[in-house]
């Protein structure tokens, strides 16, 4: 769901008294956004709406437009823009729900190289395929010593990306354990709520900046 504010300007309070309650009868016949406020800012007219579609505001920026051109009266002139649009509800999540996912893909990126890399190494090893005495020291055959360099490199990799967790706001590095414990599965449960050790951001509260910011003044 994305929650979108857009401004309108040129348009004096006073010229224009019935102005919220205008919006409001207009937005009742757009189901599609559902208002959850709009108020004057001195001479700025703001509307603030939820939908599940406009991600860049400019639905709501042209339908808002429109509204003000049918209602506001000497509307020569006014300019309607995007201040803000914001993720909010379902479709967010937060900064420990998206690490917890990057942690799960890189898991299975490993099994699933393991897996894969194991039964390459049934079909290269199978028995009928080596003489007795090799198939001891399978792992000093080319073919051993490839699938052993698989398995490393694929470990070595799950272990650098697992350092690579940034805090989402002030991109300092987030060491796994000491900063993000809760987080792998042996860890869960213990300081689950510690917030991001530089800017101190909540890594259990919804966090996603907003897409368009022209004038975060006016809000
Ligand atoms: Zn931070």
């Amino acid at each position: 769901m994305f929650r979108v504010t857009v401004k309108c300007e040129r348009i004096a309070q006073r010229a224009w008294p019935d102005a919220l309650e205008d919006v409001r009868t207009e937005f009742r016949s757009r189901p599609w956004h559902s208002i959850v406020d709009v108020k004057w800012s001195g001479d700025l007219l703001l509307l603030v709406a939820d939908n599940d579609y406009d991600s860049s505001g400019e639905a709501l920026a042209d339908e808002f437009s429109d509204t003000v051109s049918a209602y506001a009266p000497g509307t020569a002139g006014y300019q309607v823009d995007v201040v803000s649009v914001e993720v909010i509800g379902d479709t967010a999540m937060t900064p420990r729900g998206r690490f917890r996912n990057r942690l799960f893909l890189y898991k299975l990126a490993l099994f699933a190289t393991w897996a894969v890399s194991g039964v390459g190494e049934c079909y290269w090893l199978a028995p009928d395929k080596l003489n007795p005495q090799v198939r001891e020291f399978w792992f000093l055959t080319y073919k051993g010593e490839t699938m052993l360099a698989v398995w490393l490199a694929a470990f070595i990799a799950y272990c650098v990306a697992i350092t690579h967790f940034r805090c989402p706001r002030c991109h300092t590095r987030l060491r796994l354990v000491k900063d993000l414990s809760g987080l792998a599965d042996w860890a869960r449960g213990r300081d689950i709520d510690k917030p991001c050790p530089t800017c101190g951001l909540d890594f259990d509260k919804e966090w996603a900046p907003p897409r368009v910011a022209e004038d975060g003044g006016a809000v």
